[in-house]
């Protein structure tokens, strides 16, 4: 049976009483947040949304434990790359321009194991394509052992089977790209033939495996203005998925770098307040980043919650920042960490917004911008305020 909002707010907490060990606020902060979301249980996992952990998983207990009791240094949120490889060629693709000797899957593994030891809970596998990486149900196996571990994927070649295996193997969550209600629009925008048709069979078939299946899609603000994104929401609801994963088109790649934000500050509050009624009403379960990442919640956490290994061994504040601070084949993650977090600060505001017009001036042509130079970009960088809840586990609020 799925659980109301209330039911799921005792759930979290019968699962995990220490979090009354927290200070009030931020159990008030935590249960209004969780109140936002319509909870659902696929697979015996009581999910609020793809972005956290199951409320009832030992991932977070292990959140609530180190990142709110213990506040542990280490980073909560990691991505990883774990295939170089994509049929797509989407113009937004926060990978555009990196490139090297991919990281075979013995290295990728111990970049895995890295990062639980770091302290990483949620990891999202990203490509390139992953479903081309032959290794993947493996590697999937080894992060579920401490990790909920959600998949990024075009579908490309997806089979039941492997639907099956990735279940089997510990997977919680999966995302579909699909960006569009019509196919030649979305085919186009991928720069693949046929990709909305294996996009939809895939969805199908994630979902016939008993997984929680979801699509993510990018938005511009021009389909905010238009009122696209309604358009693409009531398609979306027709696909009978458990979530909307959106996310606004960030600028990653050089192109991007010199325009103002493709998606205002403006857009970002109209969508966070569709998520929610979009939640409130039932009409689908709606997941925007900007709303997690938003001022009122968890805020920007590149580089102090969050990190990203692209599938060169590159280490990043997170996948949208087109900075390195040390490639995993050369140097132990942690010291990569230490040296990247010990320069970055939590923020309300998204680091990317704020500080791409820096970038031209210390791009010398390789991406991402190695470390000494993204070392110094950083030292100019915007940081905006923290977040409501970074300034509560931080005590820079009155309780
Ligand atoms: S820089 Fe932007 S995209 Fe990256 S973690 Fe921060 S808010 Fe998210």
């Amino acid at each position: 049976m799925v659980p109301g909002r209330t039911a799921a707010v005792f759930a979290s907490l019968k699962s995990n009483p220490r979090l009354l060990l927290a200070k009030p606020s931020i159990n008030v902060f935590l249960l209004g947040y969780i109140r936002k979301f319509r909870p659902r249980r696929v697979g015996g996992h009581l999910i609020l949304h793809s972005h956290l952990p199951p409320l009832n998983s030992s991932a977070y207990s292990r959140f609530v434990d180190m990142h709110i009791l213990r506040r542990t240094p280490g980073p909560s949120h990691a991505q990883i790359g774990v295939s170089s490889v994509c049929p797509h060629k989407c113009g937004f693709c926060y990978n555009h321009g990196r490139s090297g000797e991919p990281l075979d899957s013995d290295a990728i593994l111990r970049a895995v194991s890295a990062l639980q030891e770091l302290g990483v809970v949620w990891l999202g596998l990203t490509g390139g394509e992953p479903l081309l990486n032959p290794d993947l149900v493996s590697i999937v196996a080894r992060a579920a052992q401490k990790c909920a571990v959600k998949l990024f994927t075009t579908g490309c070649g997806l089979t039941m089977e492997m639907a099956r295996d990735l279940k089997r193997a510990g997977l919680f969550s999966v995302s579909v790209s699909i960006d569009h209600w019509e196919a030649e629009t979305h085919d186009r925008g991928r720069g693949c033939p046929g990709a909305f048709d294996e996009a939809v069979r895939a969805v199908s078939t994630f979902r016939s495996a008993g997984l929680d299946t979801g699509v993510s899609a990018v938005l511009t603000g021009d389909m905010m203005r238009s009122g696209s994104v309604e358009k693409l929401l009531a398609f979306l609801a027709t696909l009978n998925i458990h979530e909307a994963w959106l996310s606004e088109a960030k600028p990653s790649g050089r192109d991007s770098w010199k325009e103002s934000p493709v998606f205002g500050e403006q857009d970002r509050r109209q969508m966070a307040a569709l998520q929610d009624e979009y939640n409130r009403k039932g009409l689908l379960n709606v997941n925007y980043l900007g709303h997690f990442e938003g001022p009122d919640h968890f805020g920007c956490n590149a580089g102090t919650k969050m990190v990203y290994v692209d599938s060169f061994g590159e280490v990043s504040p997170c996948v949208f920042t087109p900075v390195s601070f040390g490639n995993v084949r050369v140097r132990p993650l942690r010291e990569i960490w230490e040296g990247m977090s010990s320069v970055f600060r939590p923020a309300s505001g998204c680091f990317c917004h704020q500080n791409h017009g820096l970038y031209p001036r210390f791009d010398d042509g390789r991406l991402p911008i190695p470390p000494d130079r993204a070392r110094e970009l950083v030292r100019e960088a915007v940081f905006a305020p923290m977040s409501r809840f970074q300034s509560l586990l931080n005590d820079r609020l009155e309780e």
